[in-house]
């Protein structure tokens, strides 16, 4: 018998194995607790082993596990596209399995609208460089992330034209709000050099996430590129997959600038990691030409809208809902951002501090880069290590401009942490940085 392998991200390193979670704590076989302090990657939402999840899973897996979407459809999906529709205002929905997915399918119909409107040639998406959209092809060719993208540009599309809203080292080396929003402005002029009639969408993160560690555009850049979107005719598409589902303190993180995208892809949060399922969430105004013409959406997994999955995500939702989870995030948020200001303080490799809600980013000091002989490591990968060997887990992040520099962590606990937890992780964190600031040059 050949002996199997699970392939993990590094292939020779070990990997704790995971016993049980519950709450904001995960245990290990040896019996090591975790603070995930980034829910995973930034997924498990509403914490570990939350019962009435559970109990959801089970009773829909009594009654039907697997239902194929070309013959049947099944209750929880319906619900649970009824609910996004009330909570996001998008009344057409499409279950995939990943981010990912969810990303391209709202690629193609952001195709698929203009084809059926008899603009075939609208078929080019742009994105921002600093961003991550996902790892299949598609969205990784929307993907501004060079690590990422490095092993397959002969595969994938030169997507990422545009700068990102990045104050904290500005592409342009301006400052806000002198510089006149030229990062949202840049987009225009790559419209025009393009020409808006091959362009079908425009991509972003409303928080960029992975790729920047949390980070928020200036006032007004949302407006000026939704602003620019619809002046050339060309969709608008939210990737909420990190940041909605409550992350930031509203259902959708676009809406804290009150700005109303065409397509919005939301992953993640959507199930909080109970079950694989992401989706697509489409306006009106996208879909009627589809509905008026084909009448059918070229896409679709064998797990598309999964019985099981969805009654996972619904009843997630549902108890965000009822236990007011979302309203509670800003106060909490700002809890939080104290403690780690007064982190900022205390250690010296700590520059920016940023984010919204419970989707919170620290940029190191660049010069944090070098570090002593014994590190061979990104000093952010050394400070995620370094924490989960001190029982705390952080998302590394950060791709920085150049595809090289970047040098981020994003904490991001679920956002049912109480604000005891919250100090509790505080002095963690404090004692993890202490040992990091006597090792580091
Ligand atoms: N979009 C964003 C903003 C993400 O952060 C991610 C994953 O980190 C994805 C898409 C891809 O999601 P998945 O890993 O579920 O395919």
């Amino acid at each position: 018998m050949p002996h199997s392998h699970l392939i993990k991200p590094v292939l020779n390193d070990t990997y704790p194995e995971i016993d049980y979670g519950k709450g904001v704590y995960l245990y290990d076989k040896e019996g090591t607790q975790y603070f995930d302090a980034c829910s995973g990657a930034v997924t498990a939402n509403i914490g570990h082993g939350m019962e009435e999840i559970v109990q959801a899973i089970a009773t829909q897996a009594n009654r039907v596990s697997f239902v194929y979407r070309s013959q049947f459809s099944n209750e929880p999906a319906e619900e649970l596209a009824n609910h996004l529709a009330k909570e996001t205002d998008f009344p057409w929905c499409f279950f995939v399995n990943s981010g990912s997915e969810a990303v391209e399918t709202a690629i193609k119909i952001a195709i698929q609208h203009w084809q059926e409107k008899g603009y075939a040639s609208k078929t080019k998406v742009l994105s921002r460089w600093l961003s991550y959209h996902g790892i299949t092809l598609g969205a990784l060719s929307a993907s501004g992330h060079p690590a990422r993208r490095e092993r397959f540009h002969s595969m994938i599309g030169d997507w990422p034209v545009v700068e990102p809203p990045y104050c904290y080292q500005c592409p342009f080396e301006k400052e806000f709000p002198k510089c006149n929003l030229q990062c949202a402005r840049q987009l225009e002029t790559m419209i025009k050099r393009m020409g808006p009639a091959n362009i079908a969408a425009f991509i972003a993160e409303p928080i960029i996430g992975a790729a920047g560690g949390a980070i928020n555009p200036p006032e007004g850049y949302y407006q000026k590129i939704k602003e620019i979107c619809d002046k050339y005719d060309i969709l608008f598409i939210a990737d909420e997959v990190m940041t909605g589902c409550g992350r930031t303190g509203k259902f959708l993180a676009i809406d804290h600038w009150g700005v109303k995208p065409d397509i919005v892809a939301l992953g993640k949060g959507l199930s909080a990691g109970y079950s694989p399922i992401a989706a697509t969430m489409i306006s009106e105004r996208v879909m009627q030409p589809i509905i008026d013409g084909s009448n059918i959406v070229m896409g679709g997994h064998t797990y598309s809208a999964n019985p099981l999955s969805s009654s996972a995500a619904l009843s997630v939702l549902k108890l965000i809902q009822s236990e007011h989870w979302i309203e509670k995030v800003e106060e909490k948020s700002i809890y939080l951002q104290h403690y780690l200001k007064k982190l900022k303080n205390e250690f010296s490799f700590i520059d920016d501090i940023r984010g919204k809600g419970f989707l919170l980013g620290i940029e190191f000091k660049n010069n944090w880069n070098v570090l002593k002989a014994e590190v061979d490591a990104s000093f952010t990968s050394y400070v995620v290590k370094e924490a989960q060997a001190g029982g705390v887990l952080l998302y590394p992040a950060g791709a920085g401009l150049d595809g090289k520099s970047g040098s981020a962590i994003i904490i991001a606990p679920p956002i049912t942490t109480t604000k005891r937890e919250i100090e509790e992780l505080y002095r963690r964190l404090r004692s993890i940085f202490s040992i990091i600031s006597s090792k580091v040059a």
